[in-house]
């Protein structure tokens, strides 16, 4: 049986007194036995949301990791410093990462290794754009996202990570994949999954929908036998959307 999970993704929004405003409205309700929350905030807010609501339901995490250990790096957070300040997962290759930071596949594959050796869960996301998919580059541009990424870890690693389907098109825009469409690539990534690094593996590994997720479209999309919860970003905002969303499977 595969976890059922949900991660918000806040991107840079919030400041830390609108996230503790933010995290005493959705504790305030009960919180899904049965389902994985995870929140991904801004560094400055890890240490405080960890030590006030990390817990067995519900984990803190961060939206990037240096791929270096540690050193003359200014600015950059390692994830040995993540884990430190209680983070317990890292998202590693978000699109908006990918366009804005021009990370490379190799980039996020060292970022894998640094955040597996702190002991962090991974959620790495992969998708294709609008202009990928209309010139029907979707298999080629998630084989490779795959193959230079995650694709070459071995199985053991492969318990501390999460994948995040996440249409390019769809981050965002309002625009979300239809269940079908959704469905479709979840497929196609376990497909890969199994031939690439071990049928169990396939079967094990939690893979989250991410794309304009919302309280209205969620429950269909969840319903999905290889969709296994969300990577929820403008919806995980607002704790009512984000407890709704939790609660549709
Ligand atoms: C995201 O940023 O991972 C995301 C899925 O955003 P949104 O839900 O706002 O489309």
């Amino acid at each position: 049986m595969r976890q059922n999970t949900v991660v918000g993704n806040w991107k840079m929004n919030l400041t830390l007194e609108e996230a503790k405003i933010f995290m005493l409205n959705f504790m305030s309700y009960d919180l899904p036995k049965r389902v994985q929350l995870g929140i991904c905030v801004p560094f400055t807010h890890i240490y405080y949301l960890s030590e006030n609501y990390n817990q067995v339901s519900l984990k803190i995490g961060a939206q990037n990791c240096s791929r270096h250990e540690k050193g003359a790096f200014t600015g950059e957070v390692s994830a040995q410093m993540l884990a430190s300040a209680g983070a317990e997962m890292v998202i590693i290759g978000h699109s908006e990462r990918r366009k804005y930071q021009s990370e490379s596949e190799e980039e996020l594959l060292q970022k894998i290794h640094r955040a597996l050796e702190a002991d962090l869960d991974i959620i790495y996301c992969l998708g294709e754009t609008l202009e990928e998919r209309e010139a029907g580059q979707l298999q080629s541009v998630l084989e490779r996202q795959f193959l230079e990424g995650p694709g070459k870890l071995s199985k053991e690693a492969w318990e501390s990570i999460t994948l995040a389907y996440e249409p390019v098109w769809a981050i965002g825009t309002g625009k979300t994949a239809t269940p079908e469409q959704a469905e479709e690539v979840h497929a196609m990534i376990r497909q890969l999954l199994a031939e690439k690094v071990a049928s169990e593996t396939a079967e094990k590994t939690t893979i989250l929908y991410g794309g304009s997720c919302k309280p209205n479209n969620a429950e269909e999309l969840f319903s999905q036998p290889n969709i296994d919860g969300g990577l929820i970003g403008g919806a995980s905002l607002n704790a009512e959307d984000f407890l709704a969303i939790a609660k549709s499977f």
